[in-house]
């Protein structure tokens, strides 16, 4: 499979959960006192979940751009080559190794 075919793969499953997270989250507040306590705590955790899957969407998106444009592959950061091997693993990955590692 191509990276592009992976992205694009990803993407469909990110929008998928993201769906999922936003029926739950669209879901009315239980009438109990005590359930609704727990349905608040729920709801931080659901709208953490779909803040994560909205940048991950957005990554993703960058790399398709980035495949668009003929840029895929290369480090957003330092311009140098991101190894095939990271790629495989992260195929959205915008940072060289060395990249990533400074801006952690
Ligand atoms: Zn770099």
């Amino acid at each position: 499979m191509t990276n592009k075919a992976r992205l694009e793969a990803q993407l469909a499953e990110l929008k998928e959960r993201l769906g999922h997270v936003e029926t739950d989250l669209a879901e009315p507040l239980n009438a109990d006192a005590s359930e609704q306590a727990v349905e608040v705590q729920d709801d931080a955790s659901l709208e953490a979940q779909a803040l994560l899957i909205h940048r991950d969407m957005a990554s993703i998106n960058r790399a398709l751009l980035r495949i668009e444009n003929g840029t895929y592959g290369e480090c957003v950061r330092c311009g140098g080559d991101i190894a095939p091997a990271r790629l495989e693993v992260r195929p959205e990955a915008a940072l060289c190794i060395d990249c990533a590692r400074k801006e952690q």
